[in-house]
């Protein structure tokens, strides 16, 4: 009897479309440490993947385009500097195929909004080059030049909660009983660029401005495992955020406002402007959404749930 090896893989047509969906981070923990001498902070992050959106769709081409629509459309730029196209030629030169593709962006996460959409864009272009050009790449060589596009990207392949170090590009995945958490999202207007709330952090630390910096995720941990948002409340923490606020005083009354409103707790996400709060239960994330909404103090308010998972294929 004759045996043949599983090529399954070369038989199969390769796909015209590859749709994939990818979410935004927030971080749960944001420990910055000192500066290196590559310019990057060490970092001990706690990443969180939340269910707001982008979808990069992939198709044959005989060229490399980008279209987009939502979020952003119009201001941000969709040339070479774009992160989707440096992702797809990173793959391509990798691969050594074309960086042949009709790529469309429908973005829903927020520029410059400390939810790291560029980096989500990038994971999620990956994967979906990966797929229409049928170069099957392992997922660790993947990671790695999720890498070089971006500390936030490899965590955005991945998805769920992960702790993150390094420059924040070394994920390894937090292991707790699954358990939904929810969260509301105030959007700001206008963003905030993340080396500019960095420099603001070393500036406020060299004057003596800064809060003590956050210690280590142990108490987080547990109260991952816990699955008691109170609990959970009381461990987030980020060391961007006196930054952030130092730069956008604004924030400071937009996490006032979500309190006021019923939120356990809330914090900056990321480099910011993006506030989120948490939420005992998906009721309770509806009624604060509607409080913050109605004070006014937001471009928008988003309801999300985490973790989720990340680039996929849909
Ligand atoms: P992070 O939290 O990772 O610091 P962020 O959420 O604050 O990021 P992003 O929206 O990821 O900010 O991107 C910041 C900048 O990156 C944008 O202002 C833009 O100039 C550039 N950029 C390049 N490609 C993209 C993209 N596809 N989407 C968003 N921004 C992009």
């Amino acid at each position: 009897e004759a045996w043949w090896p599983d090529d399954d893989e070369q038989d199969r047509p390769l796909p015209s479309t590859v749709k994939v969906r990818v979410p935004a981070k927030i971080n749960l923990h944001l420990g910055v440490g000192p500066l290196r001498r590559d310019g990057f902070h060490e970092l001990r992050t706690v990443y969180h993947a939340i269910s707001l959106h982008d979808e990069v769709t992939a198709r044959r081409g005989d060229t490399l385009t980008l279209t987009m629509e939502g979020e952003g459309a119009g201001s941000l730029a969709l040339d070479d500097s774009n992160l989707i196209i440096r992702a797809a030629h990173a793959l391509a030169e990798f691969a050594k195929v074309n960086a042949h593709a009709r790529l469309h962006l429908r973005k829903q996460i927020p520029l410059a909004g400390g939810l790291a959409g560029g980096s989500a864009d990038a994971a999620a272009t990956l994967v979906a080059c990966d797929a229409l050009w049928g170069t099957g790449v392992p997922r660790d060589e993947l990671a790695r030049l999720a890498a070089s596009l971006g500390s936030d990207v490899p965590f955005l392949i991945h998805g769920g909660t992960a702790l993150g170090t390094g420059r924040g590009e070394a994920v390894s995945p937090v292991l707790a009983r699954a358990h939904t958490w929810h969260w509301v999202l105030g959007l700001a207007e206008g963003g905030l660029s993340t080396p500019d709330v960095y420099r603001e952090l070393d500036r406020l630390r060299l004057a003596g401005e800064a809060p003590e910096p956050l210690g280590d995720t142990d108490d987080l941990m547990a109260a991952l495992r816990q699955r008691d948002p109170a609990v959970l409340a009381a461990a987030l923490g980020n060391d961007l955020q006196a930054a952030a606020i130092s730069l956008r005083p604004a924030l400071g009354e937009v996490l006032r406002a979500g309190t006021e409103v019923g939120a356990l707790t809330g914090l900056v996400s990321g480099s910011g402007p993006t506030c989120v709060f948490l939420a005992s239960s998906a009721d309770h994330a509806g009624e604060v959404a509607a409080g913050l909404e109605k004070a006014g103090v937001c471009r928008a308010v988003r309801v999300a749930q985490g973790p989720v998972i990340g680039a996929r294929a849909i």
